[in-house]
């Protein structure tokens, strides 16, 4: 494996963000210079041993909350030591304690949603037309309301556009087209379908049924939606407040549901608009489809769901930069250390354990590899390498590191996230999800072009990256970020599996 390729992009962005005085341009260090001879060789044996140990069946898969990721952050912890990088965590040691609330559906078969005042009350099956998702809101939750369709309930006044407008969804079920009209840039497409919840919640709504329009449906059909739910016993997470509570952005959400095509259908019969006439609209440029109460109509979402708090962490290590001003400031370099754990596969004959390798124990080893070259010659600004927990959960680590750094918040000025730089193709170039809103463009331009390294825009805009990975949660902040991973069709697919 030419796992060189990953490092030297690692290493050279955190090299041009964190404003090393040799990059762009001059002579970098010896370690990233000398990449081709002993040096390589070194890096590479390091590389496929921090992965061989991550990725190891002994780990299971690592997933938050479990022993085998507890054993992965001490292993990080102590390579950290190791490479010479200072405990950036809570009272002096490597950890920042992320404390999670788990919740998954209750083992007799989770939630049900029932519709009336349509033609056809008997159309909703669970787990045909439809699917309910476990709730933080609490173990037993019940909303039984009008629905009120708000199509993609996106709200922009630079756009002009407010989907709400003229619809009262307070106390009630709203009805959403899933994401966001596909007029807006990759990025901004997928930070108003993340934030699609957080708009409803602000409004007073309890619950959400999302729809599947056709143009969802080719991203992932709903079938396989289905059948992967079913074959996962996948656990949702939160992190928790001091008070003990679970921190959303959507508070008066309570249940969410989510509709194939022939639930829609069934839902909107007899409407003023009927399904057909939506999903066509919503598959339009500008996706302008007019909200409506629906006539008549109730909906009752009923969840049962096993609440559980368990405790992760983050592992947390500095190199101190040698300007004595400008060490005050962190460039923060991520990437997460876990993955989805033990489930059923779908490939036939395979075992049920999820290694992980790629993702993302080749960017944890990336990460240390970058952690050990910039230890040996410190750029001028303060470096920290953070392994994240809980990112298949919904890049909850990054959220909770983001909200509450363990040094002071305005310290952070950015953030390289990597998350699969996938070193089975030949490196040829870069792909920074976000870099060109962010005034690291031009470092990461500099940083590219002196490896002789392509900026590539996102390929595949309908899958959302941009908002995918934990370089968000510090976007979020407000804080300039940059996510690179190699890429290539291959990549993008896989990075579909596991998000
Ligand atoms: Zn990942």
């Amino acid at each position: 494996m030419a796992l060189k390729t990953g490092l030297a992009s690692a290493a050279l962005m955190a090299l041009a963000a964190a404003g090393c005085a040799s990059a762009p341009g001059g002579a970098g260090p010896a370690g990233v210079e000398a990449a081709g001879g002993e040096t390589a060789r070194g890096a590479r044996q390091r590389l496929r041993a921090d992965v061989a140990w991550l990725a190891d069946d002994a780990r299971e898969g690592r997933e938050a909350g479990t022993p085998g990721f507890d054993a992965a952050a001490e292993y990080v912890a102590g390579r950290m030591a190791e490479i010479g990088l200072s405990p950036g965590g809570d009272n002096g040691t490597y950890m920042q304690d992320v404390p999670l609330l788990a919740y998954s559906q209750d083992s007799n078969g989770g939630g049900t949603l029932e519709v009336r005042g349509v033609p056809e009350p008997g159309a909703f099956t669970r787990g045909e037309s439809y699917m309910v998702g476990a709730s933080s809101f609490g173990e037993n939750v019940v909303v039984d309301e009008e629905v009120v369709f708000a199509g993609f309930g996106f709200v922009s006044p630079a756009h002009g556009r407010d989907d709400y407008a003229g619809l009262d969804v307070d106390g009630k079920i709203v009805a959403l087209l899933p994401g966001a009209p596909k007029f807006l840039n990759s990025e901004e497409r997928a930070h108003y379908g993340n934030t699609q919840r957080d708009r409803a919640s602000e409004r007073g709504a309890v619950g959400i049924i999302t729809l599947t329009t056709p143009d969802r449906e080719r991203v992932r059909s709903w079938e396989s939606r289905v059948e992967q739910a079913a074959a996962s016993r996948s656990v949702s997470m939160r992190w928790l407040e001091d008070g003990g509570q679970a921190f959303t952005t959507y508070g008066n959400i309570q249940a969410a549901a989510s509709m194939g095509d022939e639930g829609a259908a069934a839902l909107f019969a007899g409407q003023e608009m009927e399904w057909a006439e939506i999903s066509a609209l919503a598959d339009s440029e500008q996706g302008d489809v007019p909200g409506f109460a629906l006539d008549g109509v109730t909906a009752r979402i009923a969840i049962e769901s096993r609440h559980q708090r368990i405790d992760s962490h983050n592992v947390i290590g500095v190199v101190e930069g040698r300007d004595p001003e400008l060490k005050g400031e962190y460039v923060v370099l991520t990437a997460h250390l876990d993955h989805v754990g033990v489930r059923q596969s779908v490939l036939e004959d395979d075992d049920q354990i999820f290694n992980g390798a790629m993702d993302n124990a080749s960017g944890i080893a990336s990460m240390l590899e970058a952690a050990r070259v910039l230890a040996a010659d410190p750029p001028r600004r303060s470096v920290m390498f953070i392994a994240l927990t809980a990112e298949e959960k919904g890049l909850i680590g990054s959220d909770y590191f983001a909200r509450d750094p363990t040094v002071a918040k305005e310290a952070v000025v950015a953030n390289i996230n990597l998350d699969m730089p996938i070193v089975t193709y030949e490196f040829t170039d870069l792909i920074a999800f976000g870099a060109e809103r962010s005034t690291m463009f031009s470092a990461v331009e500099a940083a590219a072009n002196a490896r002789g390294l392509a900026l590539s825009p996102d390929p595949q805009p309908e899958q959302n990256f941009f908002t995918r990975s934990d370089h968000y949660s510090f976007v979020k902040q407000g804080c300039r970020r940059s996510s690179c991973g190699r890429d290539s069709p291959m990549a993008a697919r896989r990075r579909t599996r596991s998000g």
